[in-house]
């Protein structure tokens, strides 16, 4: 039972190169299908998400917090009777584009580009992954996803202004995108603030005493769970106060980005696309919690001592290898010394680097940087 604002897989403005359609599975399903079987989509499970394997082999990687992320957005976009193969394809590939080594390789990555009078841009990224250097079938290049599904890589998280990329303007830049690709940042959001404040607890860098005394939304949790099991081990307590904080983050971005739509009175998709603002969103009150949430793992986790080494590590290998390519393109692999004949070095290399797994790029920075 699909909403009025939902988007309509028969209704897709379809494929790049066209494909006779499957007798069981639609267009949205097939994308997903697509997504799961790329080969940067398996580099995710070794690519850190907030903590490197030196912590734990429990903690979530890439590939895991990709999962929980479509979890969470299955659930949201059910209750929101919105396209559930459609959002969940959009979760399964929002990561797709990150470099190895989390933020502090993508903000490396970006430097050294920023350096050569470029940028480096994960959605872009992600879009060139699913265009370009997936090449899995012999009809054509890339894995042949629906509009909707590009446009959700592009616009799911933020806005691009059309005149700076003009290389995006089949997009629709001065549109909104359709709600299921406007879930996303905040499902993801959902996803990392309340699993890195477990595996932030777990890693033993934040005490259960520094988030309750932080973190309002978590201590009222916390008081309710040892009212109703004051004998159970403190990590269960954890857990239920957290998961508390879950269901309250979810839930009330179902219900608001429900009474978004009422009010507005948004009944198609056209509507989603000609708001001046995004339809989906929390509520005042749980927008405070989720920024107060933000701000302290920022403060306390991101940003800590005990993770800044890993970020200086990841700093001084990226910007080694790429020094090390930029000097010696010959060392590269032969594709890419084919691609550098079209593109830019500095981008080719970019590219390189961005696909590789945690593992890879440190044998690699030992191999040529003796690190
Ligand atoms: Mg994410």
């Amino acid at each position: 039972m699909l909403a009025g604002y939902a988007v309509h897989v028969e209704q897709s403005r379809g494929r790049r190169f066209s494909e006779a359609s499957h007798p069981y599975r639609n267009d949205f399903q097939r994308d997903r299908d697509r997504i799961i079987h790329a080969r940067a989509f398996r580099r995710l499970e070794d690519k850190t998400q907030v903590f490197t394997r030196r912590y734990s082999d429990h903690f979530r990687n890439r590939l895991t917090h990709t999962i929980e992320v479509a979890q969470i957005t299955r659930t949201v976009a059910g209750a929101l009777n919105l396209n559930v193969d459609l959002a969940e394809t959009l979760a399964l590939v929002h990561d797709l584009g990150h470099p190895p080594f989390g933020h502090a390789g993508e903000k490396a990555l970006d430097a050294v580009m920023r350096s050569h009078g470029s940028f480096f841009d994960h959605n872009l990224h992600a879009l060139r992954i699913v265009e370009d250097f997936e090449q899995r079938y012999a009809a054509f290049p890339g894995l042949n996803l629906t509009f909707e599904v590009r446009e959700g890589i592009i616009k799911h998280s933020r806005d691009y202004d059309a005149a700076q990329h003009p290389e995006l303007a089949e997009y629709l830049l001065h549109q909104r995108p359709p709600i299921e690709a406007q879930l996303i940042d905040l499902t993801d959001e959902v996803g990392y603030n309340t699993a890195d404040i477990d595996d932030g607890y777990e890693a033993h860098l934040l005490t259960l005493e520094q988030i309750v005394s932080s973190l309002p939304i978590f201590a009222r949790f916390f008081r309710q769970a040892q009212e109703t099991y004051p004998h159970v081990a403190e990590k269960l307590k954890f857990n239920e106060a957290l998961k508390a904080v879950f269901n309250r983050l979810t839930s009330d971005l179902i219900t608001n980005t429900q009474s978004h739509i009422e009010r507005a009175g948004i009944n198609t998709v056209a509507d989603v696309r000609r708001e001046p603002e995004r339809i989906a969103g929390f509520s005042p009150e749980a927008e405070a919690d989720r920024k107060q949430i933000k701000a302290f793992l920022y403060e306390n986790l991101y940003y800590s001592p005990s993770l800044a080494e890993e970020k200086d590590e990841a700093e001084e290998v990226v910007n080694g290898l790429f020094a090390f390519w930029l000097e010696n393109p010959s060392a590269l692999p032969r594709n890419y010394q084919e691609k550098a004949e079209q593109e830019s070095l500095p981008r080719v290399i970019c590219d390189y680097i961005a696909g590789m797994t945690d593992h890879f790029i440190v044998e690699q920075y030992e191999k040529y940087c003796g690190g």
